[in-house]
């Protein structure tokens, strides 16, 4: 798997970009130096990414009942519907409870400051994601 990334990165040097190394029961063939993606990125390309997955996000406590929301269920993610946000004021935590695709009603526990990534349209994405570059190029031009 060689996929091309988005903001700027460079050929991992372990792998040579094929995203995979020596064979192993564990990981298989996974390149441990870019977990299988073929490149890594630069710092400028890092802080890039995490600026465009802030960008489509937002905190737990602006949340709304409704919002499509990706849920961070351990060993996968989840897109789900939200139905319920409770607030629980003795320990600050929110639980937010969603239903997904499959109708399958799921409950998590966030900090009102945790970032939640909101589903976007594709042409949503693309604004941000010309945002998330032009604050790249602003990193590289320091
Ligand atoms: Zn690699």
């Amino acid at each position: 798997m060689n996929t091309t990334s988005y903001f700027q990165a460079v050929t991992c040097n372990r792998c040579g970009g094929s995203g995979s190394y020596s064979w192993n029961a564990v990981h298989g063939s996974k390149c441990y130096g870019c977990g299988g993606c073929g490149y890594k990125y630069t710092k400028a390309g890092a802080a890039a990414q995490r600026y465009f997955a802030a960008l489509l996000s937002k905190p737990a406590f602006l949340l709304k009942v409704g919002d499509r929301v990706r849920l961070d269920m351990g060993l996968s993610l989840v897109w789900a519907t939200l139905v319920a946000i409770q607030k629980c004021p003795t320990t600050n935590t929110m639980t937010l409870t969603a239903l997904t695709n499959q109708q399958e009603s799921l409950r998590t526990q966030v900090m009102p400051d945790t970032l939640v990534r909101i589903e976007h349209t594709a042409a949503q994405k693309q604004t941000k994601a010309a945002q998330a570059l032009e604050y790249q190029s602003a990193l590289l031009a320091d």
